[in-house]
């Protein structure tokens, strides 16, 4: 794999790097990690970031001021697309991939097929795109600011180590990117943890309007976009909330919807048992994820969106063997 992948880095003068609409620190992480890799190993190519919004709190990350929002009308010779698995999440950038010459994705994503990308590598056990990115990097262009973005993807989607997608392999590249010097407590702190007040308040709405469903095995609970102006706070600042529902012990999973405009809300799912996968029920509504932790859109009012999830959650939980983790 990281054959294929090097022989068309060789190839290539012009790079793209491209990743999912609304980029978490995994995706921000791997491509800004490739961008600075690239900028060392092959410091003669012309490389360039596209993300169609980037939240400001990962802007301690090497290039992130240098990431590009515009949809230039360049053809490049390579597209390297991480953390996204599919034409459709790559927004606007979609048509930039499919008019590269080549295409190289790297992801994780079990609802990635790769169907539509002939060179891939796409590992759905692997924690992250950024563990994946190391595996297929040169360490000897293993840079601190290339560590810096490593860790970063890694820490976001473990949540800090702590999901099922942690392997020992997981902490040795963590290890590895902390033998570089990089200020692992404030990217797992400040970029991680830390919330502003607002942020604090918001998420203290979403937790007493929280609302059991389905024999009290599902907790869910949402944020219109009147609430979050009346908060003052926007669509970036809400991401992190659902985790906080998860941490909710006797539920096998949680729901957290937030409004994204033009009738439409954003689905976060989570599960909180082994037996549940939720990427299948964002699947069925043309989103994605993994298996513990995945999301769609959804048009229509709260009422509707939830029942609609919950008969597709009811086909797994229903099962009369489902182990359910209700006391
Ligand atoms: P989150 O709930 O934090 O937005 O997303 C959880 C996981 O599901 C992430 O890995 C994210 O990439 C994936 N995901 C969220 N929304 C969508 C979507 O609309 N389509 C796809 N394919 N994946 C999604
Ligand atoms: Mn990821």
């Amino acid at each position: 794999m990281r054959e294929a992948l090097d022989s068309l880095f060789e190839k290539a003068k012009t790079i793209c790097i491209l990743g999912h609409t609304r980029p978490d620190g995994d995706c921000l992480g791997s491509t800004l990690g490739w961008k600075n890799y690239l900028k060392t190993r092959f410091p003669e190519k012309a490389v360039t970031v596209f993300l169609m919004e980037a939240n400001s709190k990962f802007s301690y990350l090497p290039g992130f001021s240098e990431i590009r929002h515009d949809i230039p009308k360049d053809e490049f010779d390579l597209a390297l697309i991480c953390d996204c698995g599919g034409y459709d999440r790559l927004g606007e950038y979609g048509r930039l991939a499919k008019n590269a010459k080549e295409r190289y994705v790297v992801d994780h994503h079990i609802t990635s097929s790769g169907e539509e990308f002939p060179y891939h590598t796409i590992l759905p056990d692997a924690s992250s795109t950024c563990e994946i990115s190391f595996d297929l990097m040169d360490e000897r262009y293993f840079t601190k600011e290339v560590a810096t973005c490593i860790y970063t993807g890694i820490i976001h989607d473990t949540g800090v180590f702590k999901y099922t997608s942690t392997s020992s392999h997981t902490m040795e590249i963590a290890g590895k990117c902390m033998d570089k010097g990089i200020a692992f407590s404030s990217i797992i702190d400040d970029g991680f943890f830390m919330k502003t007040v607002n942020q604090q308040r918001v998420t203290g709405k979403v937790l007493l309007d929280g609302r059991l469903y389905m024999e009290d095995r599902i907790f869910a609970s949402s944020l219109s976009m009147k609430d979050m102006e009346s908060f003052s706070v926007d669509q970036k600042d809400v991401d992190g909330i659902v985790s906080v529902l998860r941490e909710t012990k006797e539920v096998d999973g949680v729901i957290f919807l937030y409004e994204v405009g033009n009738n439409t809300y954003k689905v976060s799912l989570r599960s909180n048992n082994t037996a549940l996968d939720v990427s299948a029920v964002a699947a069925h509504f043309s989103g994605g994820g993994h298996k513990m932790a995945a999301g769609c859109s959804l048009k229509g009012d709260v009422a509707s969106i939830l029942e609609k999830i919950i008969a597709e959650l009811r086909k797994q939980m229903d099962a009369p063997d489902f182990p359910s983790n209700k006391q």
